[in-house]
């Protein structure tokens, strides 16, 4: 489709809008990281679409790294992963280096008597695609680093640098979507429309589809909504939940300048972006917030101390050190649901990103254009790459709601 001919979606049963102002063709509940993703992507293919968010959660989110993850059966995980970074290293093209670039990755070998010690080493030289992925030793990851790291590890050559909120903000200012700062209190079915209301019951906005993005709160919006039978005829959403952690930005000049690639392990240090150098993240379980703390960014000095083999330099942090906090939602197998809600039409979800969610959100977003637009699935996932990568069965059901 050409970005000359905009599609819009006709409704031949559409009663009158309740909402005066906002009748569009697609409501966006949550304009976060899927969210923005999805509204850019649809707007860019001509339909109206109104993103639905009352604030901009990773405002302080600097950076943030997308990096492929393999597999030694090369499961439908690792699959979907090369996929989601191959759709989303295609359309980030348009954005620029000042927003995402590509930098690759090294995930260190664990040290010795770690718990959950895989052996990366025999797992990357049972992977035979060295375009994504293949090992390097202690030498080769320091060269491809610019700094002395402690082990080998997997290098990948598709890990992305993306700086969050620069991303989210450019996603939300494209051609044919708006941003409404509300949230949304419930959604009520008109006709074959959905209506957005806010939390005193005012309608904010009107559409034929609405896609749920507002992470874990997608499970309590379908409760408030009178819509708990949907949830109960999903096969993974239901059993979603959340954790909390955070970020912190170490100054470059503290980690000698910083890392030229993102260097993971347990968490990862990033290359330095205006000075400072996000490491992250802290995984907090049952809390009610989420919040930066001062454990928190001890934790995050203490890990770019155990990836980078050089003398951190604590005395270069300022007090107390910038960071960001979140939450990730998450579903078992660490995979994201993805596609329609059953029961009811015009109802979608990209949801349950986990750590991952800058690797889900182009392919989330392509997958779910493609089905309301009625399009092959696979023709519009980057002009066939779902049958190159083998968009199968498998994967399909792996990210089913
Ligand atoms: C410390 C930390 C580090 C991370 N690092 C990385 C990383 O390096 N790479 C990576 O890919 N991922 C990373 N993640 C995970 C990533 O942040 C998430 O996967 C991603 O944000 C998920 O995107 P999302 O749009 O589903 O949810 P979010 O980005 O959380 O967005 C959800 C949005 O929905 C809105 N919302 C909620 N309820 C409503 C409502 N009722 N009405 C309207 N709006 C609503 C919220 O305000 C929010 O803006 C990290 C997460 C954490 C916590």
């Amino acid at each position: 489709m050409s970005d000359t001919e905009p599609t819009r979606l006709t409704n031949k049963d559409q009663s009158p809008a309740k909402c005066d102002d906002v009748c569009s063709d697609v409501l966006v509940v949550g304009g976060g990281i899927a969210g923005s993703t999805v509204a850019a992507v649809l707007g860019q293919s001509g339909l109206q679409v109104s993103v639905i968010d009352p604030m901009q959660t990773h405002g302080t989110h600097l950076a943030a790294a997308l990096t492929p993850v393999i597999s030694s059966d090369d499961n439908a995980r690792s699959r979907l992963s090369r996929l989601g970074a191959e759709l989303a290293a295609r359309w980030w093209q348009q954005f620029g280096s000042e927003v995402v670039s590509p930098c690759g990755a090294i995930q260190l070998q664990r040290p010795e008597g770690a718990k959950r010690v895989t052996d990366l080493k025999a797992q990357a030289q049972t992977f035979a695609q060295p375009e994504w992925a293949r090992w390097v030793e202690r030498d080769e990851a320091s060269a491809l680093a610019g700094l002395p790291l402690p082990r080998g590890g997997i290098w990948y050559p598709e890990g992305w640098l993306v700086r969050v909120p620069k991303l989210i903000d450019v996603m939300q200012s494209m051609p044919n979507v708006t941003l409404h700062r509300f949230a949304v209190g419930q959604l009520k079915r008109v006709a074959s429309d959905w209506l957005a209301l806010d939390a005193s019951g005012e309608p904010i906005a009107q559409a034929r589809h609405v896609i749920l993005a507002n992470a874990f709160d997608v499970l309590a919006l379908l409760y408030r909504s009178g819509l708990k039978d949907v949830l109960a005829g999903c096969a993974r959403l239901p059993a979603m939940h959340r954790l909390a952690g955070e970020i912190t930005l170490l100054p470059a000049q503290a980690l000698s300048g910083g890392p030229k690639c993102i260097v993971g392990g347990d968490g990862y240090v990033l290359p330095s972006v205006d000075g400072w150098c996000v490491s992250g993240g802290t995984y907090v379980r049952d809390v009610d917030q989420a919040g930066c703390t001062e454990a928190g960014r001890m934790a995050n000095w203490a890990r770019a101390q155990q990836l980078l083999d050089i003398n951190v330099d604590q005395s270069k942090g300022v007090e107390p050190l910038p960071g960001w906090a979140g939450w990730r939602a998450v579903l078992p197998g660490r995979l994201p649901a993805i596609g329609a809600l059953p029961g009811v039409a015009g109802l979608w979800t990209t949801t349950a990103g986990a750590s991952r969610g800058l690797t889900w959100s182009v392919f989330g977003a392509n997958l779910i254009h493609d089905q309301i637009l009625g399009l092959e699935t696979g023709q519009a996932l980057g002009q066939g790459l779902g049958q190159e990568l083998g968009l199968d069965q498998a994967m399909r059901h792996a990210i089913r709601p």
